[in-house]
Parts: structure tokens; sequence; C-alpha cells
């Protein structure tokens, strides 16, 4: 027999552990861009046309700070629970390509804005939490077009500067992420926390948030990290969670065969299901880092940490489990209300007006946010608006309108508008619970379906379920159906 320590163990049989740290580029809010006065909405604009000398790097102009853009950055580490130091700078990061018209780009990199916070979420009923190692701010290049298929297959290029110099903050997590799950919940959380504090847009489609990942395999037990590719392109919460799955299988592949891993830049492919080699990884002193002499050192004030803290909104995990205790309804439902701060704000606002707040929970998750999606207007703007959905819902609760009616309702007045309560008196849409006029309907719809009638009292039960559709047919859905089933059964075994 061998001891463990003679025998070598084979590539093939190595468990791996996966080791994953996210970068997070997200774009803020700010009207201007970062040092200059251009407009930094620049989507809707033709090419090149919020440009000016500042940010398409003309020589001899100077950049001025936007203050908005540096008061976001550190009201974002606030709320990622990050240290803010006294002092911080800019720096140069130089490098050449054609989206770049300084041939830098204005950077931090040895003292951003906030450092050392954290991030908890939850993963399958398990609490993670990833550290944070720093939220600095730059700014954003432009973009190119190439003309026909790709770059590869492309004669020309176009390059639009509308997005350079557009305030751009870096969220660099530390890899303390384990599977493709985590990392997928680390971003769905700190999009919404984004969104909440009304710094980023959160739009992952259109890159105004965009996610690269760092991943490496190392053997179960090592504490040593293992060679890191860098993955991009990955613009949907389904293709960060794919693409990882992916590079761990790679990674698993080549590692088990005996391979190395090469430290370096791949692309997601999400049509292809796969990742590609783009360019080997840089390292931080390629870029020649230096202090821009054109900007200040940064001195921020402990008045300024306080006045922002004391701005910080309530954050979406505080605000889910809130809803859950003081209005009853699951954790679920709370979750989904608490997605983006408008809707949250729109469930309560309902709530106020004395509405049953699981009623008004599961419409807003449910035929409301149906409603708010096909018409592509939100709860609040709509022609039902807040007091309407509230009237409605009340006329549900306290049983004046039954389920169908509600959602005809809602279905007309949603874009429409008017007031439920009177529609429903004009058109005498109340629900009808009164017994003798119940008895009337079941007693007819008795007579004119014998089939039914012989089949129940055959023993066949589920023969009284149209029989009860008779009955609601016949009433244009008014009826009480708790209330025709009572009835029907009672005359049935008379
Ligand atoms: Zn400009």
């Amino acid at each position: 027999m061998m001891d463990n320590a003679s025998m070598a163990q084979a590539p093939a049989d190595v468990e791996y552990e996966v080791v994953i740290g996210l970068e997070v580029h997200a774009q803020l809010l700010t009207k201007s861009k970062m040092f200059c006065r251009c407009s930094a909405s620049y989507i809707a604009a033709g090419p090149n046309e919020n440009t000016c000398p500042v940010c398409l790097g003309m020589p001899g102009v100077l950049p001025v700070m936007n203050e908005e853009a540096i008061r976001d950055t550190v009201l974002t580490g606030i709320a990622l629970e990050c240290t803010i130091p006294e002092v911080s700078k800019f720096d140069r990061k130089n490098y050449f390509y054609a989206d770049l018209p300084k041939g830098y780009q204005i950077s931090q990199f040895d003292q951003p804005l906030t450092i050392d916070g954290t991030l908890r979420f939850m993963v399958d009923g398990r609490e993670v939490s990833c550290g944070i190692e720093r939220v600095h701010l730059e700014e954003d290049a432009g973009t190119l077009h190439h003309l026909g298929t790709g770059i590869h297959s492309s004669h020309a290029s176009l390059v639009d500067f509308n997005r350079a110099g557009v305030p751009l903050m870096e969220i660099v997590g530390r890899p303390d992420l384990r599977t493709p799950k985590e990392a997928r919940e680390y971003v769905s959380t700190l999009r919404k926390i984004l969104m909440f504090i009304g710094v980023n847009d959160g739009n992952l489609e259109e890159g105004s948030m965009r996610c690269d990942a760092n991943i490496s395999l190392r053997p179960k037990g090592s504490t040593e990290l293992g060679a890191k590719v860098e993955i991009k392109n990955m613009n949907s919460f389904r293709s960060i969670e794919r693409a990882l799955e992916h590079e761990i299988q790679r990674q698993t592949a080549l590692l088990r065969r005996g391979e190395t891993i090469p430290q370096e830049t791949r692309g997601w492919i999400d049509p292809e299901n796969r990742t590609v080699s783009q360019r080997s990884k840089e390292q931080a002193h390629d870029y020649r880092y230096f202090p821009d002499p054109d900007l200040p050192a940064l001195s921020i004030s402990r008045e300024l940490v306080e006045e922002l803290r004391k701005r910080l909104p309530e954050l979406p995990a505080a605000m889910q489990s809130r809803f859950v205790t003081s209005y009853g309804i699951s954790d679920y439902e709370a979750g989904v209300l608490t997605q983006e701060r408008d809707e949250a704000a729109t469930f309560e606002e309902i709530v106020k007006r004395g509405v049953d707040p699981v009623l008004a929970a599961r419409w807003c998750i449910g035929d409301l946010a149906k409603l708010a999606k096909e018409t592509k207007t939100a709860i609040a703007d709509s022609g039902l608006g807040i007091e309407g959905a509230a009237e409605l819902l009340k006329l549900l609760h306290d049983g004046t309108i039954n389920g169908a009616t509600a959602k005809a309702l809602a279905e007309e007045l949603y874009e429409a508008g008017g007031s439920p309560a009177a529609l429903v008196a004009e058109r005498g849409l109340g629900k009808v619970s009164d017994r003798s006029a119940v008895e009337t309907m079941c007693q007819e719809a008795i007579a004119g379906n014998q089939k039914a009638v012989d089949d129940f009292r055959g023993g066949k039960e589920a023969a009284l379920q149209s029989l009860v559709g008779a009955v609601m047919k016949a009433s244009r859905g008014r009826a009480d159906a708790s209330l025709v089933r009572e009835v029907l059964t009672k005359l049935l075994s008379s």
C-alpha cells in the first residue's frame, strides 16, 4: 500500500474551487459630463453632437470636475458600507485606442474616493457577504461603429465621442464569490441599490451598467489564487450566469488535461454560448498611471460625508424586510415589490389609502404589473392611477365587485382613466349577493341544464361546476360564486 504523500494526485482527480470577483461600471445620471459642460445623455444625440474641446482632448484645454459625480460616488460608497478617505485624487491611465481621444483616461489609481465596503445578499436562503475593494470615479470612452458585419470584416470604423467623458463609476468587488449564481445575485443586488439611491438607471442591455468578471480555479483547500481570466461582454443577468458556468467547464477541462490556464481577457459570445480569447491580460504597470497634473487633489470633508449619509434613502434589503413585518406579505412578494423604488412607493401609497396590504401586493405584482408592462406605463402614471387602483381594490375587498369585474375595470380604466366606483354604480356592476336573486338564477340554471343535474344527482360531483358556470355566465360574472355554489348544492339535494 502507498501512503498519500507518495501518491501524486492525477490532474483528472483534483476537485477545484471557483473564485470569482466582479468589476461593475455604472454611468452616473448627472446632467453634464465628468470634466466639461457637455450633456451626459448621449444616446438621443446625433454623432459627436455632445462634444467640446475638453472631451475631444484638444491641446491647451483644462478639465473641471463635476461635483455632482463626486457626491454620487461618495453616496454609493456609503450605501456599500465603504470607508471614505479624506483625500482622493485623479490619475491618468495611459493607453491608445481610437475611442479615447486624449490617449489616456482620467481615472483613479491609488487614492480612490471610497474603499473597503461590503455587499450582502441572499442566495438559496443563505446570506453571502462580498467585500468591495473600492469604488472609484473615471470618465467613459467614446463608441466605435464598425461598418459591415463586425470588427474583423469591416473596411472602416466610425467614432462617436458623445459618450467620451461621461462620468463612470467602477465598483471593484473582492474575489469572494464562489458560484455563477452568487455572481448573478451580486450584480442584481448592486443594481437595485444603485437605482434606489438614484445614481444609475441599471440598464445592462444598453450598457449604462456593465459587468466584467475575473474568474480562476484552484485546487480545493488551496489558498493561492489561480491564473485569472477576465470575461467581458455579458449584458444580461442570464449571460453573466451562463458565461461563468461555461468558463468553469472550460477551465476545469484544461486543468484536468494537465494544461495551464493563460492569464487573458475573453469575450462572451452569447448566441454561441462560449467565450473567445481577446487579448492577454494587461498588468496595472502597463498603463503607466500617474497623477493628473491638471486636477488638484480632492479633499472630502466630513461634513459632506455626514450630509450624504443623512440623504441615503432606505435600501432595498431593509425595505424588503420591513414590508414582510409591517404588511404581512411574503418575502417573495416583498422582493418583487422592492425591485424598483417607484414601484415600491406605489404599493405603499395604495396601502396608505386603506387597501388591505396582502391584496394590494398581489395586484401590484400581478394584474397591475401586467398592465404596466403591456402599456409601458407605470401604475402611478396610468389613467387608473394610485387613487383609482386603491378605490378599485377597496371595492373588491369589501365584496362590492368580484375578481372578474375588478380585472375588467382595471383593464378598461388603465388607459382610459375614470373612477371605478362611479362606473360600478353607473353600469350596475356590483356583485349579486342577494340570496333571492341568486336563488332565481340557480333555479333557471337547473331548469335549463337537465344533463348536468342528472349527472350531479347520479354522483358526479364535477357536474356542479358546469351549473355554477351557467349562473356566472347568466349574471355576466357578477354573481357571488361561493353563494351560487351553496344555493345550487342546497337546491339539488332537496
Ligand atoms: Zn465636452
